[in-house]
């Protein structure tokens, strides 16, 4: 069987598992739907004669069996946000069994483990990558217990009640760690190239920013008597948008991602309103920039309209570069694949980063329609999965 039909096989497998009606997928962390991804790639593993194990904090690894020395990832992530898509993480982790299933077919020596990781996706407890952070040394357990979804239940809690550690031993032995993802952008179908090397990853601050006024009639409350706090929200989410095209030139980008205004009905004016900001960056001076003139401007706001300010950031992680040797090894892979691609930054975040303190880190992007991702129009062609393997097996066998 091609690599290609075998992939088409394998996503037809997954292509069920947490799929809500309008053809969008739902595969939060740490939940069964989760689970069933995992149970069904490595029920796929069994069959490719892989074995694999669990660690403490609930990841996956599935390897041949070869050895207890230093080893390769290719690691990625199977949940997915709310209504998200089929490509997002699942590309990364086919990829890898793709890969170790050749390097067992050919009994070759090279240690390689397909990582699985747990909830690489930030959106119900606004905490990214907790599987692979928390056995790479970058998540307190303390941030376990503080994040909670909209049922005021614990990830803490979640992952207790579910057997998993939530200060899992570390992870050891890498040699390197590979990961192959969708780009979650437009620049590689702009520019038609099947291929991108990923330089860095920028990484976000969240923060809430919450504005108190008073809540009135909104008929019996003349115009100059008013706290209208989404008013005041409303002012400092255009500000948001412009403190971000400041930074256009370094890649910085500005979203307000939430708004829940209270009590938000027709006839009362607003009283309460609080704003989910997420603002990235891979230049990390240029990132501060913007999250300090929006602290400034969330107070001159509050100030001026004799409202409430509350600002808390809610997390903080660092752009990362990635290792520059392993970069231009992939790109002279690709050339002498005849395989046309660009070296770019990755503006979303990834498991990878995660991994650059441990060791070597190197990351290939393929490009998705339209660039479009965490929705049910996320597409991505499985020849351009094909086309990445192919790098990353040659670079494997040739390193
Ligand atoms: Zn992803």
């Amino acid at each position: 069987m091609s690599d290609l039909t075998l992939l088409e096989k394998w996503f037809g497998i997954l292509d069920t598992i947490g799929i809500n009606e309008d053809g969008s997928t739902s595969r939060l962390g740490y939940t069964d739907t989760e689970d069933k991804m995992i149970e069904a790639v490595v029920g796929i593993s069994d069959e490719c004669g892989l074995k694999h194990y669990k660690d403490e904090a609930g990841n996956t690894f599935i390897h041949n069996g070869s050895g207890d020395g230093d080893y390769t990832i290719i690691g990625s992530h199977l949940d997915s946000v709310v209504q998200g898509g089929k490509f997002d993480g699942v590309s990364g982790v086919l990829a890898g069994l793709l890969i170790l299933k050749k390097i067992e077919e050919q009994k070759l020596n090279i240690p390689v483990k397909v990582g699985i990781f747990r909830m690489e996706e930030s959106s119900v407890f606004g905490i990214a990558s907790v599987g692979s952070k928390l056995i790479t040394g970058n998540l307190e357990e303390a941030s376990l217990k503080k994040a909670s979804n909209p049922e005021s239940v614990s990830l803490y809690d979640i992952m207790t009640k579910r057997g998993y550690s939530t200060s899992p031993a570390m992870i050891k032995n890498l040699k390197q760690y590979f990961e192959l993802h969708i780009e979650q952008g437009r620049v590689l179908e702009a520019k038609g190239l099947p291929l991108g090397i990923v330089s860095s990853i920028a990484a976000p601050v969240r923060m809430w920013i919450k504005f108190t006024g008073n809540q009135d009639h909104s008929g019996a409350t003349p115009m100059d008597l008013r706290k209208d706090s989404l008013v005041g929200a409303a002012e400092l989410i255009t500000a948001l948008e412009t403190f971000g095209k400041e930074e256009l030139s370094n890649a910085s980008v500005a979203t307000t991602g939430i708004v829940r205004n209270t009590p938000n009905v027709f006839n009362v004016v607003p009283g309460e309103t609080l704003l989910g900001i997420d603002i990235r960056g891979i230049d990390k001076e240029s990132r501060e920039r913007v999250v300090q003139n929006t602290e400034k401007k969330a107070a001159a706001i509050a100030e001026k309209r004799g409202l409430k300010c509350d600002i808390s950031r809610v997390s903080q992680s660092d752009p990362v570069k990635l290792d520059e040797e392993l970069q231009k090894k992939l790109s002279k892979t690709a050339e002498k694949l005849g395989i046309p691609h660009m070296v770019m930054p990755s503006g979303a975040g990834h498991d990878a980063m995660f991994f650059t303190k441990l060791c070597p880190v190197g990351m290939i992007f393929i490009p998705c329609k339209e660039g479009i991702s965490h929705s049910k129009e996320e597409h991505a062609e499985i020849e351009d999965i094909v086309t990445g393997c192919k790098v990353l097996w040659d670079y494997l066998l040739t390193s």
